[in-house]
Formats: structure tokens, C-alpha cells, sequence
């Protein structure tokens, strides 16, 4: 058991990371810079200070980034296999600055084999594969079943015949990486529970939505797939010469899933009541309201016309007649940064030295103002050593169009026109709307980087303080879909190469600790991981 009382309350009121010597939080030099940038935000701070000065431009506060800072680079285990492991790392090395690979251990979600090849890279010196429908691992780590005798939910076994099914990627990568002073992270995402299926007694784990259905994942509050993931972690850090892991989930609170997806709010399970109780809140009410405002969402979205009061004004109601409904959204998401805590210190008992990190997801860091508000950088900041936000900012254009944009006209911004409504969300995003893509421009273009990506960083850093360390994922060719479009059917959505160098020197320029190229390698290409790695050379001069 940490000890844990010697640390600083939290604002939050959650418990707070341990402190170790191996990990590295700030240096003297970035302190300083921290605290040019703190002043820098200071007057508009707001979220326990998530807020920077929107008014802040580029300054000297945003101080050269050391020569040992993170420059990491997003991949899949396969795609190390495939192009080879010596061939993949004098690649990225030579052309990226690349020093740290952050690989997938679980493939459940992430790393996905169902891309077309239209959309992968095909310059890197090796011919591209055609992952699809191709049956390959989703387990990268080779488990032990001890870590599992406690837990209902297992591992998808791997069978002998599927591709790669005899390598062990991450004890092959370690000398290689090693001698070329490169560090390895695992990347692990928590499953949807449509890839979820794969993983033994997964059912019992996935939350429960209003209407008594299986949700879109696992539940936080559930101690079987807590106990599932704690092992998970324990027997990987146990067994592998691992630098750190980058985690996340890419799943909303439930008041997200139904406004700004459409979906059926969750989670109102048995361990969802216990805990909402634990925090005194009438999870039974609570599901009441989000059953009343679900079919209202539902009602009107079939009909032309909006209701005679008003959409908003309709959300407004159900929002003062059941104020459980914001209570559990916040309350859900909370349970989740309990979970968090639980986790990172199952890791950090396996590897104290073990540098973890947060992926934040482009919903959060794009357009979601309830999980921006929920759980603010700064709460994050408590939790892990370095914080990840996805500047996804070129396919940013157009899934800010298609993802928030259209569906917020068939959603709670009904009554707005598509340019008001891009607007409203320019001005409450804190971005120059007269620097940033009018509505016809967005589906083609991305978002202005020195705008966008530094802006957003400095929020983070702000966010932050001294507690984390920032390192912005800066996205490139990253297929398109949304809209019209299907997943399957997804398009290249080529970033030029002169973009991808703004972006990468926008998040120094906004005070990033490092970079990490995204979102997966074998969509990057080469010209542009050399336009990354000259932006990376650049900033250092
Ligand atoms: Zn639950």
C-alpha cells in the first residue's frame, strides 16, 4: 500500500499520484518556462485553472525543448513486425527524431486491422499489407495465467495459426531499441464492447444503459473488470522491460453519448448505484431524467420542426427538473478517475519507475465542453506523469463538420444555421474564428495550428502546472470519414508535409515538454515524419 499522506490535498479531492525519483516531472529550465506560462494564464483562469488567456500569443516563455525530451511516435505491434524491427527503428530515428515507441500490448480497440490499404502509408520501404479480415493476435504480450486466477474475465487466447501468433514483439524490440537509446511504452486503450466481445466473460463487465441494454463499454465501478485490467497491467510491468505506458479510453459520460452522439446514455448498473450512493446521489432519479430527455432527443430529431419552446429550452427543463442528470454525468466520469488511480498504482507497484501517461482523446481536446468542464487538465494532471492530448488539428476540420457540427444540427443546436453554429463554437473554444476554416472550407482543410495547437497546449500547460508534463500528439494523415461516410469506407485525408511541420513547432510555441506523431505510424508518410522530425531539429536550435 502507498503511503500517501504526506502528499498535497488535491483539489479534487481524489487521491494523488506517487512521487518517484526515476520520473521526471520538470526540469529547472522548464519551471521557468512553466511559470512564464502560468503568469501568462493567470488572469483568465478558470476549471482550477484550465484556462489560459485566450488573448495569449506565442512568447518567450516557450523555451527551446531539451534534447532528451519525449519525441514519441504512435504504432501497433504488427506494424513493427511487418517492416521489420531494425528497419522500422532506423526509420523513425533517422527521419523523425524519433525516442520512444508507444506500441499497442492490446489491440481490442486500437491498432485496427479493419483500414482499407488505400489509407496506409506507402513509402516506408516495405510493401503495405493488407490487414484486413486478416486474423492476427489482439493480445501483443505474453500472459501468465496466474495474474488471471482471480479474475472471471480472461484474455482472447491466441491461436497457434494466426499471423505473427509465435512472436513476442515487445522482448524483441527491447536490445534494438535499447542500443539505439530509444524507449519503449505500451499503448493500451480499454475495449468497446463490440471489440470486447473477444475477451472471456466480457458481458459481465459492460455497463448497463437507461433502458437496461448493454452499454458501449466496460463500467468503471464494475470490480470484475477493475480486478481484469489490474492484472492486466501487473503481469505486463512484471514481465517486460516497459519505459511507461500512454492509456486512455475513448468513451464520454453519459450526458456526451446522447447529446453529442445520439447514443443511450450509461452506466445504471448494481456497482453504478453503490457508487453514486457513496456519493450521495439518486442514481434511480437520475436514470428517470435520462430516460425523459433520451426519448425527448429521440422525439424530436424524427420530426422537421423543432418544439414549439424551443430545443434548448426543452434540454433546460429536464436539466432543472432532474439535476441528477448533470450530477451523474459528472459522478461517472469521477468514478472513472477513481479507476485511473486504482490502475496507475497497480502499475507503479510492478514498476515504480514506470512514466504514465493520459491519452486524451480529440472528443475532449475537440468539442466536448461537458468532459472539458467534468475533469479539467489540472485534475488529470494529479493523476498521471505526462498528459497526451490528441491535436488531431488537420482531421480536426473535418470532424469538427461532420462529427460536432452535423450532428449538433440534428441535436441540441437544431434551430442554429451551420455557420452560426461554428460561431458559437469558434468563440467558446477560445479560437480566432477569423483564423480558422469557414464552414464550406472545413471538410477539406484542417484547423489553423498556431491557433489551434498552441492554444490548446497552453491550456493544458496551464492545466497542468508542475504536476505533469505535456506532450501533445500531433496528428497527420489520419483518414477521413464521417458524414455521408461509413468507417469502412474512410478516405486519405493527406496532410501536407509543410502543415505537419506548423503543428509539431505550434505545440513547442505553446510550451509542449515533447511531441508524439500520430495518430498510427503505418498511416504516416515519409515525407511527413521527416517534415516532424525537421520541425522537432528546428525547435531545439
Ligand atoms: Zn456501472
Amino acid at each position: 500500500m502507498l503511503d500517501h499522506s504526506s502528499r498535497k490535498p488535491t483539489t479534487s479531492g481524489l487521491t494523488q499520484k506517487p512521487k518517484t525519483d526515476a520520473v521526471k516531472v520538470c526540469s529547472q529550465s522548464e519551471i521557468s518556462r512553466r511559470s512564464a506560462l502560468l503568469t501568462l494564464g493567470a488572469a483568465g483562469a478558470t476549471l482550477a485553472s484550465a484556462r489560459p488567456s485566450v488573448a495569449a500569443e506565442p512568447t518567450a516563455a516557450a523555451a527551446k525543448p531539451e534534447r532528451d525530451a519525449m519525441v514519441g511516435v504512435q504504432m501497433a505491434p504488427f506494424n513493427l513486425l511487418h517492416e521489420g524491427i531494425e528497419h522500422c527503428l532506423d526509420l523513425l530515428q533517422t527521419n523523425a527524431e524519433v525516442n520512444t515507441l508507444i506500441c499497442y500490448t492490446h489491440t481490442y480497440y486500437g491498432g485496427s486491422t479493419d483500414k482499407p490499404t488505400r489509407v496506409l502509408a506507402p513509402d516506408h520501404g516495405v510493401s503495405v499489407d493488407d490487414y484486413f479480415d486478416r486474423k492476427m493476435p489482439d493480445v501483443w504480450v505474453k500472459h501468465r495465467e496466474s495474474y488471471f486466477k482471480d479474475s472471471r474475465l480472461k484474455h482472447e487466447p491466441v491461436q497457434p495459426d494466426w499471423k505473427f501468433a509465435d512472436r513476442d514483439v515487445f522482448q524483441e524490440v527491447a536490445e534494438p531499441a535499447r542500443k539505439r537509446g530509444m524507449k519503449v511504452y505500451a499503448r493500451f486503450f480499454d475495449p468497446k464492447a463490440s471489440n470486447g466481445k473477444k475477451i472471456k466473460n466480457f458481458h459481465d463487465a459492460v455497463a448497463v444503459d437507461v433502458f437496461g441494454q448493454p452499454g458501449g463499454g466496460p463500467c468503471w465501478n464494475n470490480p470484475h473488470y477493475r480486478q481484469f485490467v489490474r492484472a492486466t497491467m501487473q503481469d505486463m510491468f512484471d514481465a517486460y522491460p516497459l519505459d511507461g505506458i500512454l492509456w486512455g479510453v475513448e468513451l464520454g459520460g453519459p450526458l456526451s453519448e446522447l447529446l453529442y452522439w445520439g447514443r443511450e446514455p450509461y452506466c445504471f448498473c448494481k456497482y453504478c448505484e453503490e457508487y453514486a450512493s457513496s456519493v450521495n446521489l439518486d442514481l434511480k432519479r437520475a436514470r428517470q431524467g435520462y430516460a425523459e430527455l433520451t426519448k425527448f432527443v429521440r422525439t424530436f430529431k424524427q420530426n422537421a420542426k423543432p418544439p414549439i419552446d424551443g430545443v434548448m429550452t426543452t434540454i433546460f427543463h429536464f436539466l432543472q427538473k432532474y439535476p441528477e442528470i448533470l450530477g451523474w454525468n459528472y459522478q461517472f466520469l469521477m468514478s472513472a478517475e477513481h479507476y485511473r488511480r486504482e490502475i496507475n498504482q497497480a502499475i507503479h507497484g510492478s514498476a515504480p519507475n514506470a512514466h504514465i501517461g493520459r491519452h486524451i482523446d480529440n472528443q475532449i481536446t475537440g468539442w466536448d465542453l461537458l468532459q472539458r468542464s467534468a475533469i479539467p487538465y489540472s485534475v488529470m494532471a494529479e493523476a498521471d506523469d505526462f498528459l497526451r492530448p490528441s491535436l488531431y488539428s488537420h482531421i480536426l476540420g473535418p470532424r469538427v463538420r461532420w462529427f460536432y457540427l452535423e450532428r449538433m444540427k440534428h441535436g441540441a443546436l437544431q434551430e442554429l444555421t451551420i455557420d452560426q453554429s461554428l460561431d458559437l463554437y469558434y468563440a467558446m473554444m477560445g479560437l480566432d474564428a477569423s483564423r480558422q476554416p469557414t464552414a464550406e472550407e472545413l471538410d477539406h482543410t484542417g484547423m489553423n495550428p498556431e491557433d489551434y495547437v498552441t492554444r490548446e497546449t497552453q491550456r493544458c500547460v496551464v492545466g497542468a502546472g508542475d504536476q505533469a508534463d505535456v506532450i501533445p500528439a500531433i496528428g497527420f494523415d489520419v483518414p477521413k470519414w464521417g458524414g455521408d461516410t461509413e468507417w469502412a469506407e474512410m478516405s486519405t485525408f493527406r496532410t501536407p508535409p509543410e502543415y505537419v511541420y506548423r503543428a509539431v513547432r505550434a505545440a513547442y510555441e505553446g510550451g509542449a515538454d515533447g511531441v508524439m506523431a500520430a495518430r498510427e505510424y503505418d498511416e504516416m508518410r515519409l515525407e511527413n515524419l521527416k517534415a516532424f522530425g525537421r520541425a522537432v531539429r528546428d525547435s531545439r536550435q
